[in-house]
């Protein structure tokens, strides 16, 4: 079995660690024996993304998402929203996820003209939403804490047709107003969430796997890792912000 794996633009968008999500996605898969194979897709270069398992964008800055934005904007309308209505598995970060929505209006009132895979706009606002955050959301019938880090100025709306991709706890996520992160349209996922979020998550990490294996050979069953010392990470990251805020996280500290 094999995951082809096509990064978008690396050299432009890759903040605060998004390349670990590549990184524990291929590690995850190896250690099953699982061949991936990543494809590095850089400014000017042609590809059909429909050949892909799954395709990966991390987070930029206004001025990097200025530069892709119209390199971005040939794949609308076929290889890459086509290739996620054929079952291809995405994650988004940060900026590359409001690139994947209708548009970014940056804080100088540019719009830079996002591909409209997810129904959502972006909107800077007044400062940054930066800071550690934890989100809730629903995985296999599962609740599960998703942990990672956020620094934008975007605040994205979601629009009809496109889910979030949790409930924030603690941080602000899409917008720091209607409480929700993220967004999920098929197997694609945008969130602000750096950290990078898969290391951090390796539950998600897996759940993306599957996702993406999916699309060539069925529904797949992963041999479970030993991920002691990931769990303890993540129980510990929770349990920091359970003592701040003890009432919302009552439930959750008492299962961990
Ligand atoms: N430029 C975007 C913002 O500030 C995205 C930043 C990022 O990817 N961290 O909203």
């Amino acid at each position: 079995m094999e995951i082809k794996i096509a990064y978008l633009y690396s050299h432009q968008l890759n903040l605060y660690g998004d390349r670990g999500n590549i990184i524990a996605l291929c590690r995850r898969a190896e250690w099953r024996g699982i061949r991936p194979v990543v494809v590095e897709i850089g400014l000017g270069e042609k590809a059909d993304l429909k050949e892909y398992d799954f395709i990966f964008l991390g987070g930029g800055s206004d001025r990097e998402q200025q530069i892709i934005t119209a390199d971005l904007l040939r794949y609308k309308g076929h290889s890459l929203v086509e290739a996620v209505e054929e079952g291809t598995a995405l994650l988004s970060i940060c900026g590359g996820y409001q690139l994947l929505g209708q548009f970014y209006r940056t804080a100088t009132g540019e719009e830079i003209k996002g591909i409209g895979l997810f129904n959502a706009y972006t909107v800077a606002g007044k400062g940054r939403l930066i800071g550690n955050i934890v989100i809730e959301t629903e995985i296999d019938g599962f609740k599960r804490m998703v942990v990672g880090f956020e620094n934008h100025s975007g605040r994205t709306y979601l629009g009809a047709g496109v889910k979030p991709m949790g409930r924030v706890l603690a941080g602000y996520g899409n917008n720091g107003e209607d409480g929700f992160e993220g967004a999920v349209y098929k197997k694609a996922w945008g969130t602000y969430l750096h950290g990078p979020l898969l290391p951090k998550n390796p539950f998600l990490a897996d759940l993306l796997l599957r996702q993406a294996l999916e699309k060539r050979y069925g529904p797949v069953e992963l041999v479970p890792l030993k991920d002691g010392l990931e769990t303890l990470t993540h129980e510990r990251i929770v349990e920091r912000f359970g003592k701040k805020k003890k009432k919302l996280f009552a439930g959750i500290l008492s299962k961990i």
